[in-house]
């Protein structure tokens, strides 16, 4: 009869009757020779469990090393008192050990596989494999896990359908640069690996499949930036005869699934609802993190008609003043210098600090140009109190809240950092401002405009049925409601330059189905590798992602991206540019 490897999990041993003889295959964690008896821990996917033996009965002990792995089997018993480790699951128990079979060695490891010691990422990555023994990288692919399986139970429990759609195919504009994939067979011609499902799933709308899911694997070939991938994982949803609060009401259940799932918690819903305006005039930025207040405080009127030309000249131009109470941050000049600069770097003319004084009055540069009234309004306005740092910006209102808004956040610290602040912005503009200031779809082309109108006639103003999901300063995801027809889908794409022949070249094919009784319809997509790494608190999404890219786009495991065999080439009827073939030469020397 073949041997059985494994009768119980390291873990199980806890909730085994002492007497039992157990089975285990695991990797050896910790030895420790106590002159006559060996113990050691064995280590597997479930957790760990003391084992004992004894070199004289149980041949092989001497030759054991850490991270062999091994078969062990031996009796259950319960631990003498006083040696009992109530911090571990298993610590009660232990394995009276009676045979050991060495399953496979292991050659010195290029770290310890224990999460107290730090390592370099680098080699984490190029040891993958390794770093997944380790506690902390183990325990996020557990978590990730459970937070998938907990949101495809909540969405096929309302009868959401999983479907999955193709991974090479005709670019779908999401604003990023696409990934292509030559085709063998249509020489000269290419594939886009998908920025996202969106076409799709706007065609099993039209299709009547009328609530879709799918963790979807997205590529967007981006420069990098911090904490961005080329691959990425999104769990992308779509409803038909939906609005905006069926998408909001949905996300939330799958959201409250992933947070259970990972934090044993229940965040309250619904979650809180702001306009784009509104996070942008009270936060600065479109993606606050609210678990801190230092809001901006609008100060136009404070200063209207103020002698100080700095605030005088932005309002005379149209523009506005606003500030931030940043609270005692006891900063010194140099202190204060950098965050003038810090403000310049994002366009302010400059920066207003003023410092309360033990007697109320005001230590700053410019007091001298403030009249009394002026700075006691500028006080109540921020709701000053003795010691508190003040800070004012004048200029246009999108970059003045913008400013201020960085500021707050670099300033700004949650009195609880495990806090989770859930919250949706809505009504996002159409188009933005592009920097060569022609318009770009603010979220994606199929966006429903609030009004065609207000679309054509003011498009840099006018705004969209488009939201995004937040999480504690951190953008989650985005959606809309889409465009249901094909004359208001064939406008959009006239304001934003596409001509009606391009078009139709592009997304002839898109346009003639939403010919065919489309129904309204919206949906949303939310990042999971981001999700995930805030719920585990990883400081990095590649801490969530079992195989991540390095931010040069390269993997050190595997080496990839490689250059491929000039055969291979041939085939797809490719050659590279004497530039390239000579920048690879000289990689090569
Ligand atoms: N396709 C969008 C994205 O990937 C999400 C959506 O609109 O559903 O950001």
């Amino acid at each position: 009869m073949a041997t059985q490897l494994r009768t119980h999990r390291a873990a199980e041993t806890a909730g085994t009757e002492h007497g039992t003889v157990v089975t285990l295959g695991g990797w050896v964690a910790r030895t420790r020779d106590m002159g006559g008896v060996v113990f050691f821990d064995l280590r597997d996917a479930s957790g760990k469990v003391q084992v004992v033996a004894d070199p004289d009965s149980v041949p092989g002990l001497e030759e054991l090393r850490m991270e062999y792995c091994v078969r062990v089997v031996g009796e259950l018993r319960p631990r003498p008192e006083g040696t009992q480790n109530h911090d571990l699951e298993t610590g009660l128990v232990e394995v009276h050990a009676t045979e050991l079979e060495v399953l496979s060695t292991s050659e010195t490891l290029p770290f310890m596989i224990d999460d107290r010691f730090d390592v370099d990422e680098l080699t984490r990555l190029q040891y993958r494999y390794l770093d997944f023994r380790r506690d902390g990288m183990a325990s996020n692919l557990r978590a990730r896990s459970h937070a998938t399986a907990a949101i495809r139970a909540a969405l096929v429990a309302q009868e959401f359908l999983e479907v999955e759609t193709p991974t090479l195919i005709a670019s779908t504009p999401e604003g990023a640069r696409d990934m292509l994939v030559p085709s063998r067979l249509r020489q000269g011609s290419f594939y886009a690996l998908p920025q996202s499902p969106q076409i799709f799933k706007q065609l099993l709308m039209v299709g009547g499949i009328d609530r879709y899911f799918q963790f979807a694997r997205c590529y967007r070939d981006e420069d990098f930036r911090s904490d961005r991938q080329l691959e990425f994982t999104q769990l992308d949803l779509e409803g038909a005869f939906w609005g905006e609060e069926d998408v909001r009401a949905t996300v939330e259940v799958a959201i409250v699934a992933a947070t259970q799932a990972v934090r044993d918690v229940t965040p309250a819903t619904p979650f809180p609802v702001f306009t784009w305006q509104e996070v942008m005039d009270r936060y600065g930025i479109d993606k606050p993190d609210i678990r801190f207040g230092m809001e901006l405080k609008n100060l136009s009127t404070v200063f209207d008609g103020t002698a100080f030309r700095g605030f005088g000249a932005a309002l005379e131009g149209g523009g506005v003043v606003y500030g931030i109470n940043g609270g005692a941050l006891g900063l010194s000049r140099k202190g204060f210098d950098e965050l003038t600069e810090t403000a310049k770097s994002h366009g302010a003319a400059g920066l207003v600090w003023a410092v309360v004084e033990d007697d109320g009055s005001l230590r700053s540069p410019v007091a001298k140009f403030l009249s009394d009234e002026e700075q006691a309004a500028l006080k109540s306005g921020l709701d000053a109190s003795v010691g508190d740092t003040l800070l004012v910006v004048a200029g246009p209102w999108r970059t003045t809240v913008e400013v201020l808004g960085h500021l707050r956040a670099q300033l700004g610290t949650p009195a609880d950092p495990d806090e989770l602040a859930y919250l949706w912005v809505v009504d996002f503009p159409v188009f933005e401002e592009t920097a060569d200031g022609g318009l770009a779809p603010a979220h994606h082309p199929f966006t429903q405009p609030h009004s065609l109108e207000d679309m054509k006639e003011r498009p840099a103003v006018a705004l969209s049925h488009a939201y995004d999901l937040v999480l504690n300063g951190t953008e989650l995801g985005s959606g809309s409601v889409r465009i249901h027809d094909s004359e208001t889908q064939s406008e959009v794409f006239d304001v934003l330059g596409i001509a009606p022949e391009e078009a139709e070249r592009r997304f002839g094919w898109f346009l003639q189905a939403l010919r065919f009784g489309t129904p309204p319809h919206a949906g949303f997509a939310f990042g999971m590798d981001r999700l995930v790494a805030i719920l585990v608190g990883a400081t990095s999404i590649r801490d969530v992602i079992p195989f991540p890219k390095t931010q040069r786009g390269v993997d050190p495991l595997t080496g990839s991206p490689n250059p491929v065999e000039p055969d291979q080439l041939d085939e797809l009827g490719l050659d590279l540019s004497a530039a390239t073939k000579a920048a690879l030469s000289a990689d090569d020397a």
